[in-house]
């Protein structure tokens, strides 16, 4: 029993260990790419310098690299410190129109870009406001409705519906929120990796948007750490649903 148990304990911090390294070889190939289109716009920009066209087009690399670093950068140690429990959601009064308001608001440039049709709605909501982190619910609303978008041909449709449901806990509320894309759709083979940390999917409309691999890991992780859960239905070609459920304490005041 007790040899067992020690097998066990062993294969678990193997894989783990080989989890962190898968980790680190592909965040360091992920930072390399970027940094190597920086310098070496540099250096044809420092070759062009009678060019101002030229020169434009180096400087417009250089700052789109520049910001796909940073992205990377914050995602990364935004997700070890998640992963490492060094983080604490914050309890604050949450006002669920005030943020909604405020997504939408981010959104909305995104969304007109690329003509598409954003719908939201709000069924069987009772209590507006809720206590919980709100920078992280924040987090996980934007992450969910920047990928709608990013997947999302020119002129789709992204929605956002949110329903309070029964709750069967005295001062708890439990709520769902499914964000409905009609984009590219996620394959079932990828279905099962889209929450692994750098897992992007094959598909060359895919690697011409811009991202990490990183923003679905870090949200499963947020609804994980607030007790929710968040599932996905695509079909490819057709569209992707995402619902994600989650128990949140309700706030005193009505
Ligand atoms: P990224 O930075 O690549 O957007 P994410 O972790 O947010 O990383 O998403 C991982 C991958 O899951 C994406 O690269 C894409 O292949 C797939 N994906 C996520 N959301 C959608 C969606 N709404 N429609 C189609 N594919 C999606």
């Amino acid at each position: 029993k007790a040899k067992q148990a020690l097998q066990e304990a062993y294969e678990t911090a193997r894989r783990a260990n080989l989890a962190k390294s898968d980790f680190l070889s592909r965040m360091s190939h992920d930072i390399r790419t970027p940094m190597h289109a920086v310098i070496g716009m540099t250096t044809i920009a420092e070759n062009s310098l009678s060019d101002p066209e030229k020169l434009r087009d180096c400087l417009d690399k250089i700052r789109i690299s520049s910001n796909h670093l940073l992205q990377l950068i914050n995602e990364v140690l935004d997700m070890s410190k998640i992963e490492s429990g060094k983080i604490d959601l914050t309890c604050e009064t949450v006002s669920f129109p005030e943020l909604l308001q405020d997504v939408m608001d981010m959104c909305r440039p995104l969304i007109a870009e690329k003509h598409q049709e954003f719908m939201i709605s709000a069924a069987q909501v009772k209590h507006e406001k809720v206590v919980s982190d709100r920078g992280r619910l924040q987090q996980i609303f934007m992450n969910l409705l920047s990928n709608a978008i990013k997947y999302t041909p020119e002129g789709g449709t992204i929605s956002l519906r949110i329903r309070e449901m029964a709750s069967v806990v005295e001062g708890r509320g439990q709520y769902e929120f499914v964000i409905t894309d009609n984009g590219i759709g996620i394959s079932e083979e990828f279905k099962a990796h889209i929450f692994e940390p750098f897992s992007r999917a094959e598909d060359s409309r895919i690697s011409k948007i811009q991202g990490t691999g990183l923003g679905m890991a870090i949200t499963d992780n947020i609804v994980r750490m607030m007790n929710g859960t968040i599932e996905v239905e695509s079909t490819l070609g057709e569209g992707s649903q995402f619902v994600v459920s989650l128990p949140l304490d309700l706030c005193e005041e009505e």
